[in-house]
């Protein structure tokens, strides 16, 4: 029974929460943090202003994390298992939800440099196989992608290829050297999806960045035989656009603004979650957003998935949160 507990546990989605701590800017603002974790698994609303409202005040999922906690902490328990399954030829997806400064970026950030320092050394320790960890980096603002390593700003399109599912087109894969070397894509990376964003607005908290890890493996006796067989992966770091702007495009009437097609991704990953969450019956809407298209392959079937959902422990991002945490427990 036992077993069988584990193995229902592997299908779900993983969801897990994390608070971040108050900012100093917060802090001198005279901010108050309403939200505690009171356990591994509860987090607690706490506002005695409040008392007697009809918010649920604890919610429960697989994991919380505490303000004062680690992304390494974040990482080692939770994600790592889910991020390594890619060296056995497993497809897996880490997300980050929540609103607009809430830690996503800090949180997958961490998340990535842990996983790739892990996979490196899992490479090392196995030298019976040849392994290739391939890098790519792209953004969807807007419903069109960008690569975050060409300067070249056209928009990439989509391809549906029969054997390897939805491929993005001409995306710049780098085939990972080391540490020093991920340095300097993530800083490629970053400086690209700065571009453009004074004039737009923040478009960081618009868009969805997308870092893929691709590992690919074949044992060395074989290596030019004919019986030599090919092991690949992908592990999905998804930096989300800031969870407002779903609650946002929600509002009614809001459809027919122009705001409402910024967020398709982020609407259609929520369907797409929810859905998933409830045991994978029926159609699954993967085509109507291009987030969802390029990740189908790891999200769903034997993929591994988990969503970090970020949080703001701050009086005044209440609503926010809340949003975030009612997406949280669709989710689970
Ligand atoms: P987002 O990507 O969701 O907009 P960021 O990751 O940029 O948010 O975080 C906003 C700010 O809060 C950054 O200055 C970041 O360093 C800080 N921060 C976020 N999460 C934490 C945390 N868990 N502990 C300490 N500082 C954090
Ligand atoms: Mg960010």
């Amino acid at each position: 029974e036992k077993l069988q507990m584990a193995s229902a546990r592997e299908e779900r989605i993983l969801v897990l929460v994390r608070l971040r701590p108050l900012s100093e800017r917060e802090i001198s603002a005279d901010e108050v943090a309403d939200w505690e974790c009171i356990n591994d698994n509860t987090i607690l609303y706490r506002n005695t202003l409040r008392e007697g409202s009809t918010f649920p005040s604890a919610y429960t999922f697989d994991r919380v994390f505490r303000g004062d906690s680690s992304t390494k902490q974040v990482y080692e328990e939770e994600a790592k298992e889910i991020a390594l399954s890619v060296v056995n030829g497993i497809n897996s997806s880490i997300f980050a939800y929540g609103q607009t400064s809430s830690g996503k970026t800090y949180t997958m950030t961490g998340i990535t440099e842990y996983a790739v320092a892990d996979i490196f050394d899992y490479i090392h320790k196995h030298e019976e196989r040849a392994f290739a960890m391939k890098f790519s980096a792209i953004e969807i603002y807007n419903e069109a992608i960008r690569d975050l390593l060409s300067t070249d700003n056209t928009p990439l399109r989509l391809r549906d290829d029969p054997e390897r599912g939805t491929i993005v087109e001409k995306v710049t894969e780098e085939t990972l050297r080391d540490w020093n070397h991920l340095q300097e894509l993530l800083s490629i990376c970053e400086a690209q999806r700065r571009i453009g964003e004074t004039s737009l607005n923040e478009k960081s908290s618009r868009s969805h960045q997308i870092i893929r890890l691709t590992i690919e493996s074949s044992a060395r006796e074989f290596l030019g035989k004919e019986n030599s067989t090919t092991l690949a992966a992908s592990v999905n770091f998804v930096d989300l656009a800031g969870s407002e702007r779903a609650s946002q495009s929600l509002s009614s009437g809001a459809r027919l603004k122009e705001g409402c097609h910024i967020n398709r991704s982020l609407l259609t990953l929520s369907t797409v979650v929810r859905k998933l969450s409830k045991g994978r019956q029926g159609h699954i809407n993967y085509r109507d957003s291009k987030l969802t298209r390029i990740l189908q392959p790891c999200l769903g079937g034997n993929a591994r998935t988990a969503i970090i959902c970020t949080l703001s422990p701050a009086r005044g991002h209440v609503e926010q949160t809340r949003n975030t945490l009612l997406f949280a427990c669709c989710a689970k």
